[in-house]
């Protein structure tokens, strides 16, 4: 569209182009799975906005708390600034504003003004909370059955029950929150912000039944026969992929998932002293990491001490202090460091390198070749990987043999992966 910018006499032509063109021009914007308008927020939080800040990352993220502490923010790795040195903090601004204004603080009115439309956040995207069709008869109270209620299953509880429909989640576990309570360690997301979170749902009125695992007898029909007229499968993946070598099958080998799962709901896990993690995604960092606090336990009140004086250093060096040293836990993967998928992004990278802070030793392009032990671990035989993916890209790792590594190990925690179970389908 061509248009033309008036300045006394003079006439400049000005060129807008196609909004979609813009939108795709904005990478933060797009790169964000529910598209936040970040850069807004961020001027907002500059001009001392921080509420229509709010507003804009709040409106289209039901899980805004959650996002702000453990969000993979792909917003940070495409941010243009970094071209220049950095990228622009997003996530811990996204933060900074829940803090004030979210679920989890003392004034989350400011989410009732959003949702009664007393504010406009200036977004035409469909699933802006603005854009939501509230108060229309589009649900009428129909009822839908949401199965699981991690984070898919929360935000589709929300944008549901905004829409008018009558809402159940069908939550397995004791509490709810999926992976979110029973995966990611809380020193990483405080248990109070996902209990915050649900409680805005059932404010919203969201019923949830917790202990209600799908099964046999109470399955995909019996909620149907139930007048359930739609159902969200939102289950997620909590069971671990097993590794098919020699020796997977003695105590002390774990599965990643099911070892948060155990730290999680507050058991204590016998690991040994020494521990090696195979895997090098996130959950093998969090495995890791919860190892290491395994063993040091006081720590959970140096963190509390350090985060009230918000003295980073001090706490960095109180991590470093407590954790290098007596427990031994050391993280094998099969790709090379440049290639470890966390050390790909903003996030990732500060991650890898908490780890090595806590003490965690990284031994990159290692493949798992044989545990061995006769009722229980002793040691892990690991062998050189050459590459990990072919001239196409596709994984097709190839091993050096002669390259090889014993390691005496108490523990092995298996993070290679993680499938939803389907069991109750069958
Ligand atoms: S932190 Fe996550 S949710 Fe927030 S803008 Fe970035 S990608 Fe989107």
């Amino acid at each position: 569209m061509m248009s033309s910018v008036h300045n006394n006499s003079k006439k400049f032509p000005a060129v807008f182009n196609d909004l979609n063109w813009y939108r795709s021009n904005v990478p933060c914007m797009e790169a964000c799975p529910v598209h936040t308008d970040s850069g807004r927020y961020v001027q907002l939080i500059a001009e001392g906005r921080f509420n229509d800040a709010f507003h804009i990352a709040r409106s289209p993220n039901p899980l805004a708390s959650i996002c702000g502490r453990v969000c993979a923010a792909p917003c940070e790795d495409a941010c243009r600034r970094s071209w220049i040195d950095e990228a622009v903090t997003i996530r811990p601004l996204k933060r900074f504003l829940t803090e004030r204004y979210g679920s989890e603080s003392t004034k989350p009115d400011e989410y009732q003004r959003l949702i009664s439309d007393q504010v406009d956040v200036g977004c035409q995207r469909p699933w802006h909370l603005q854009q939501l069709p509230k108060g229309s008869d589009r649900g009428s109270g129909k009822k839908v059955a949401i199965i699981g209620s991690g984070p898919a299953g929360m935000g589709c509880a929300h944008d549901l029950a905004v829409l008018g429909y009558q809402v159940t989640i069908f939550e397995a576990l004791p509490l709810p929150g999926g992976m979110l309570r029973y995966g990611i360690p809380e020193y990483r997301l405080p248990r109070g912000v996902i209990d915050a979170e649900v409680a805005t749902l059932i404010n919203l009125g969201v019923e949830l039944r917790t202990n209600t695992p799908l099964s046999a007898e109470y399955n995909l029909q019996t909620l149907r026969d139930d007048g359930y007229e739609a159902v969200f499968l939102s289950i997620g993946a909590m069971k671990g992929r097993d590794l098919n070598i020699p020796g997977h099958e003695l105590d002390g080998v774990i599965k990643a998932v099911d070892f948060l799962l155990n730290v999680n709901q507050g058991y204590r896990v016998n690991l040994g002293k020494r521990v090696a993690v195979i895997g090098g995604g996130s959950v093998a960092l969090d495995a890791a990491r919860s190892a290491v606090r395994e063993f040091y336990t006081p720590m959970e009140e140096i963190e509390k001490t350090a985060e009230a004086v918000v003295n980073q250093p001090a706490m960095d060096a109180a991590r470093g202090a407590l954790r290098s040293g007596a427990a031994e836990v050391h993280v094998f993967s099969l790709e090379s460091l440049e290639e470890l998928p966390s050390a790909k992004t903003v996030q990732g990278k500060e991650e890898l390198h908490e780890s090595t802070l806590e003490g965690i030793q990284l031994h990159p392009s290692w493949g798992p070749k044989e545990i061995t032990g006769t009722d229980r671990v002793q040691s892990l035989n690991m062998i050189g990987v050459t590459r990990v993916f072919d001239e196409d890209g596709r994984f097709s790792p190839q091993y050096d043999e002669s390259k090889t590594m014993q390691l005496d190990v108490d523990s092995v925690i298996l993070a290679i992966g993680q499938q939803p179970d389907l069991d109750f389908i069958s």
